[in-house]
């Protein structure tokens, strides 16, 4: 099948990727005509185990090609899959300005049917709204009569995983009214079909708000948990036990119920917050909704205020080794991560910081630039020199069994301050190093 993917970002890359690796013939546009040109070349803009393989074999073997041009990308796909950004706005709705303009290139550019995907995150509406769009270009061409139907079709990929996702997705949610979408849909994802039925038939408008409900209760799971952890804190209790005997009711389960530092990257922190504006403006309440994001707030500050405690306030003469920079593991992604908050705390008052991770410090560069009070190390452990404490923001795996003696002797104050609760408290303890963490008992 012929398919146009617009955005070549995390979701249109490895989507396409995907898509043409199953024998698909896919053409990508995006209009940053160096990330094209790159991709032309086999340079992968973001870092996805497993996606660069994809993309190198398949632009080879010719089914998976680049373009920044938009009228080559509508003139080549039965199906136009929309897969652009759609960042938050100053009241924390959806800026669905990039869908739309795809949608008006559609409109502009097509000349045969064409089945128009909706992948990006949108507010509920917008596939109608990109209906109107495409209606009205054909209208001002008086092509009014040319066949198109918009189908919405969430992406649910997880960063780190994004390929695996893909090729063997849990679910593939279709949002349609009309037959012949259904069928072409049923086609075009027939290959990641085959082991059990995977799809999920429903309107347009359910299938927008699956997307922002399950993005939501992942969010709110996290949330719960980290509300738990600062109650355990106080209380005296350990968040890690109490994780533990929750996770083994089935009806919790384990899965998303970590506490930590609070979720980033480019998907929980904005479909929360504009599932929020969306309600508002229907007038529905959402109490809950904006109690997950207070607590994702301040859970971003909790690793720098421990620190500051610490140290009674006095950070100014400190330099801090900090492990883990990235929103989560497996990725490059520094949006709304964490480690930002942090970083940014650290400076404000005047403490200075010794950075690693496995894949994000070319991006932390190009998000701060150069700077005195940040310096990048090639290894987890030369970030330690010269270290008065050690800050752990992201739970790479590469920083689960560190050589705790080597970490006691490097720091100038032998402390850990863990914001993803990697370690058991005793056996840190054993090495002489102050251990604090999230929702657990100090131990000294
Ligand atoms: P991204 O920022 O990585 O990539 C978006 C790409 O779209 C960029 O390369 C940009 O240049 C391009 N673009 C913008 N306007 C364009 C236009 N008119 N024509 C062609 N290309 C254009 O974004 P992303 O992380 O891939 O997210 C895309 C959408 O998918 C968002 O709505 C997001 O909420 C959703 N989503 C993201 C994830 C994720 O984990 N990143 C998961 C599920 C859903």
């Amino acid at each position: 099948m012929k398919i146009s993917v617009f955005g070549i970002g995390y979701v249109g890359l490895v989507q396409a990727a995907a898509l043409a690796e199953v024998g698909h013939d896919v053409l990508c546009v995006d209009i940053d005509a160096a990330r094209v040109e790159a991709l032309e070349q086999g340079i992968i803009p973001i870092y996805e185990p497993g996606l660069e393989r994809l993309v190198v074999e398949n632009h080879g073997a010719g089914r998976l090609r680049f373009t920044a041009d938009p009228e080559e990308g509508v003139q080549h796909g039965y199906v136009q899959i929309i897969a652009v950004g759609t960042p938050p706005m100053e009241d924390g709705s959806a800026n669905t300005r990039y869908v739309m303009a795809v949608a008006g290139a559609i409109g502009r550019a097509m000349t045969s049917e064409k089945i128009v995907v909706s992948k990006s995150t949108v507010p509920v509406g917008t596939c109608d709204e990109i209906h109107e769009t495409i209606t009205a270009e054909l209208d001002r061409r008086a092509l009014r009569a040319l066949g198109f139907h918009v189908v919405s079709n969430p992406e649910f990929l997880k960063e780190g995983s994004a390929v695996s996702d893909c090729m063997k997705p849990d679910r593939i949610i279709i949002g349609t009214d009309s037959a012949d979408a259904e069928a072409v849909m049923r086609e075009l994802y027939a290959p990641f079909n085959r082991n059990h039925e995977k799809m999920i038939f429903m309107d347009v408008r359910s299938a927008e708000l699956t997307k922002y409900a399950a993005n939501c209760m992942l969010a709110t799971k996290i949330s719960f948990m980290n509300e738990m952890a600062s109650i355990a804190h106080l209380l005296g209790a350990d968040i890690e036990q109490v994780r533990l005997g929750i996770g083994s009711d089935p009806r919790i389960g384990y899965d998303f119920i970590y506490p930590g530092i609070g979720y980033g990257g480019s998907c929980f922190p904005k479909d929360v917050r504009a599932l929020i504006a969306t309600a508002a403006k229907a007038g529905a309440e959402v109490n809950i909704l904006k109690a997950v994001n207070q607590r994702n707030d301040a859970q971003k500050r909790l690793l720098f205020e421990l620190v500051q405690q610490r140290f009674e306030g006095q950070l100014s003469d400190k330099t801090f080794a900090v492990w883990g920079l990235a929103f989560k593991p497996n990725t490059n992604d520094m949006r709304e991560a964490p480690a930002r908050v942090l970083l940014e705390a650290l400076w404000d008052a005047g403490a200075r910081v010794r950075a690693y991770d496995p894949q994000a410090m070319n991006e932390c560069a190009r998000i701060y630039g150069e700077r005195p009070e940040l310096v990048f190390c090639d290894t987890k452990e030369h970030a330690l020199c010269g270290a008065d404490a050690l800050i752990i923001a992201t739970e790479w795996k590469s920083f689960r069994a560190p050589d705790f003696a080597l970490v006691r002797k490097a720091l100038r104050t032998p402390i850990i301050f863990d914001g993803r609760n990697l370690y058991n408290a005793k056996q840190v303890a054993v090495h002489g190093l102050e251990y604090r963490s999230i929702g657990r008992p100090e131990t000294i």
